[in-house]
C-alpha cells in the first residue's frame, strides 16, 4: 500500500514536471508569436502593378518621384520601375 502511495506521488511529480515544461514551451512560443500580431498595423496597401492588396509590413516599399509605392514582390517593383523609366 505504501509503495502504491509512493508511486502515486512520483507519478504526480512527473506529471507536474511535464506540464511545467509544456507551459514553458508554450509561453516561449507565444513570446515569439505576438510581435508579428502586435506590430501588424493592419494597414493594407495596394500594389499598383498587379492590383493586389497586402499588409503594409509585408510589402516592398519604393519611393518613385517622391511618391511612396508598395509592391507585393520585387518582380512587381521591377515592372513599375521599368514603366517609370519608359515614361521618362
Ligand atoms: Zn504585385
Amino acid at each position: 500500500m505504501l509503495k502504491f502511495l509512493v508511486y502515486c506521488i512520483l507519478a504526480y511529480i512527473v506529471f507536474r514536471f511535464v506540464s511545467f515544461w509544456r507551459n514553458l514551451g508554450r509561453s516561449k512560443a507565444e513570446d515569439r508569436k505576438p510581435p508579428a500580431r502586435v506590430s501588424g498595423s493592419g494597414v493594407m496597401v495596394k500594389d499598383e502593378v498587379c492590383q493586389t492588396y497586402l499588409p503594409r509590413e509585408n510589402a516592398l516599399r519604393e519611393i518613385i518621384d517622391g511618391e511612396e509605392k508598395f509592391f507585393c514582390s520585387s518582380e512587381c517593383r521591377r515592372k513599375c520601375l521599368e514603366a517609370e523609366k519608359k515614361r521618362g
